[in-house]
């Protein structure tokens, strides 16, 4: 049994004679925040889109001592492996709570503990005085921050945030660095954090890995992997 942890092993994925992603390892600890960076296109929408069941691939999938190759989306969410995706996708016409409220009775909890779930998340990401605003008249920065808080209702194991800064003014996105840099403690999971912007990624991480034209480029503490000549040549370079 290998607990805490999740362990992708030899993934890879084709399109149409592309290949996105080649032979790829990843590790997400429980307690720790990971950051997967690349350039444009390396594929790492793609090792998300794998890793919660989102895009058929081959290798190995482990959580948690659990062999979860193969699993669908709504297994996995249930089984603690929860994602954001790069564009916000909430109920547009129901409230800040309702938009929570609907995550936790999806994952089968009944209605009187999603309620004192989401009144906890709600506050823990300062959003409690937003609770009965629609979610489609928040502000983009509030709307980002709401596609997290939803995803946390219970039970959440290992996170994998899509881009969550993208769009955010340089506060906001402080704002979302302070609120993740607490979460893997508060919720008691594994974060992973894609993410274009490296002064965040760097304040963030505690680890980085880096992915090009669909294959691992390097894996380490973040001071190591920004030197490491690899990465400086196809990332960090231009
Ligand atoms: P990243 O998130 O690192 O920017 P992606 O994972 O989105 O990169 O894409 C990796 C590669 O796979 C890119 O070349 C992209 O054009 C391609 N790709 C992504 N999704 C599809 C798809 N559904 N069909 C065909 N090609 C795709
Ligand atoms: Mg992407």
């Amino acid at each position: 049994m290998e607990t805490g942890r999740l362990r992708a092993t030899g993934i890879s994925v084709n399109f149409a004679g592309l290949r996105a992603l080649d032979d790829v390892d990843l590790e997400l600890r429980d307690g720790e925040i990971l950051g997967l960076i690349g350039p444009n296109g390396a594929g790492k929408s793609t090792l998300v889109n794998a890793l919660t069941g989102f895009q058929r691939h081959t290798g190995r999938l482990v959580v948690d001592g659990v062999d979860m190759t193969g699993w669908s989306p709504r297994r996995l969410s249930r089984s603690g492996v929860r994602r954001t995706f790069q564009n916000v996708r909430l109920f547009p016409e129901m409230s800040v709570y309702e938009n929570v409220e609907a995550v936790g009775l999806g994952l089968g909890l009944g209605h009187r503990k999603v309620r004192g779930l989401a009144g906890d998340i709600l506050d823990w990401f300062g959003m409690s005085h937003l609770s009965s605003t629609p979610a489609r008249s928040l502000p983009y920065g509030i709307e980002r921050r709401l596609g997290i808080a939803r995803i946390l209702v219970t039970g959440a194991r290992y996170v994998l945030l899509d881009e969550p800064a993208a769009g955010l003014n340089e506060d906001e996105s402080d704002e979302l660095l302070e609120l993740l840099a607490r979460l893997p403690e508060r919720f008691s999971c594994g974060l992973m954090v894609i993410e274009h912007d490296l002064r965040l990624i760097m304040r963030l991480c505690h680890r980085l890995q880096v992915i090009d034209h669909g294959r691992l480029l390097a894996v380490g503490d973040p001071a190591t992997v920004r030197r490491d000549p690899a990465v400086v040549e196809a990332y960090l370079g231009h």
